[in-house]
C-alpha cells in the first residue's frame, strides 16, 4: 500500500480565522488529526466527517502522549496509507517540536509538508496593539524561550546579547520564571524601566494584556494572576499599545451587545 502523507501544520495563535488557507486545507481533506492543546478546538469542526481526531496535548492529570509516542503514531498511521494532518499551535517549527517529528518522519521515509502558521510571539502582541519592529523604536527582534533557569542547569542563553543587543525579544513559556528573566535582564544592561507587556490568551476572546517596566513587571502579572498560555514581550515597542490597542475594545464592545453573537471565536479547552 502507498504510504499517505503527513501534513505539519501550524494552526496560529488561538483565533482560528488566523490559520492560513492552506492549513485549513489540510484538515478539511486529513483522514487522521492529531492536535495539541492549543490548537483552537474551532478548527476541528472543519475536518470530514470520519476523520479520526487524535488529541496529542498534555495537561495536568490527565492522560497524555509523550513525544516518542507522537512519533510512533504519525509514522504509522502514515504507513496504513492514511492522510495526517499533524495540527499544532502557532507556528509547528517554533517552540513546537516539528523539527523533531520532521526529522523522524525523514528517516522513516515517509513523504511531509511544512506549512508554517502564526506564531503565538508576533500575533498575541499585534492584537495587543504592540509592533513588535517599528521604525523608531525597534530594529530588532527575537524569540526566546523563558523555561530556562540556571540554576537547573537549563540557561544556555547568552542574557548580555539580549539584553544589550536586540530591541524587543519575545519570551515564550516564560510566565512561572518571569523573577529570573527581569533580574537577569537588569543584570545584564538592560534599564529596569524597560517598557513590557504580558499578553495571555493572545487573539481569543479570553484575551488579556499587562504592562509595566523590568522591575515591576513580576508582580503585577501575580497580582493579575497571569497564566500560561502568555507571551512576556520586552522592549520600547510596547509603549505604542497606549495609541493603537484595537482587540480588547473589540471583546469589550461584543460582550456588552446583547444579543449580537460574539464575533471573537471563543476558545474553551
Ligand atoms: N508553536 C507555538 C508556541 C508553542 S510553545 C507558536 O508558534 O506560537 C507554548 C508557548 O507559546 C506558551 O507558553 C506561550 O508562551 C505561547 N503561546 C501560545 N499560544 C499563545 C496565546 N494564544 N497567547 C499567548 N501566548 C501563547
Amino acid at each position: 500500500m502507498k504510504p499517505g502523507k503527513v501534513h505539519l501544520v501550524g494552526a496560529g495563535p488561538g483565533d482560528p480565522k488566523l490559520i492560513t488557507v492552506y492549513g485549513m486545507e489540510c484538515i478539511q481533506k486529513a483522514d487522521v488529526i492529531a492536535y495539541d492543546r492549543l490548537v483552537n478546538p474551532k478548527l476541528l469542526t472543519y475536518a470530514k466527517e470520519n476523520a479520526e481526531l487524535l488529541y496529542c496535548g498534555k495537561s495536568p492529570g490527565r492522560h497524555h502522549l509523550i513525544q516518542e509516542e507522537i512519533h510512533s503514531l504519525l509514522v504509522e498511521k502514515a504507513l496504513q496509507g492514511k492522510n495526517v494532518t499533524r495540527l499544532k499551535g502557532g507556528d509547528p517549527f517554533v517552540f513546537g517540536r516539528g523539527g523533531e517529528e520532521a526529522e523522524v518522519l525523514a528517516a522513516n521515509g515517509i513523504e511531509y509538508e511544512i506549512i508554517p502558521g502564526v506564531t503565538a510571539g508576533i500575533a498575541a502582541p499585534a492584537y495587543a496593539g504592540i509592533p513588535v519592529t517599528h521604525r523608531e523604536h525597534a530594529s530588532s527582534y527575537a524569540i526566546v524561550t523563558g523555561h530556562g533557569r540556571d540554576y537547573k542547569g537549563q540557561d544556555n542563553l547568552n542574557w548580555q546579547a539580549l539584553a544589550q543587543g536586540i530591541d524587543t525579544i519575545a519570551f515564550y513559556m516564560g510566565i512561572g520564571n518571569m523573577p529570573f528573566i527581569c533580574e537577569q535582564l537588569i543584570g545584564h544592561g538592560r534599564d529596569e524601566e524597560t517598557p513590557v507587556a504580558v499578553i495571555e490568551w493572545g487573539t481569543t476572546d479570553k484575551q488579556r494584556t499587562i504592562t509595566g517596566n523590568l522591575n515591576t513587571i513580576s508582580m503585577l502579572a501575580v497580582k493579575e494572576e497571569i497564566q500560561n498560555p502568555a507571551i512576556f514581550l520586552v522592549g520600547e515597542v510596547v509603549q505604542l499599545r497606549e495609541k493603537i490597542q484595537w482587540f480588547e475594545k473589540v471583546i469589550e464592545s461584543e460582550s456588552t451587545s446583547e444579543g449580537n453573537e460574539s464575533k471573537c471565536l471563543s476558545f474553551k479547552n
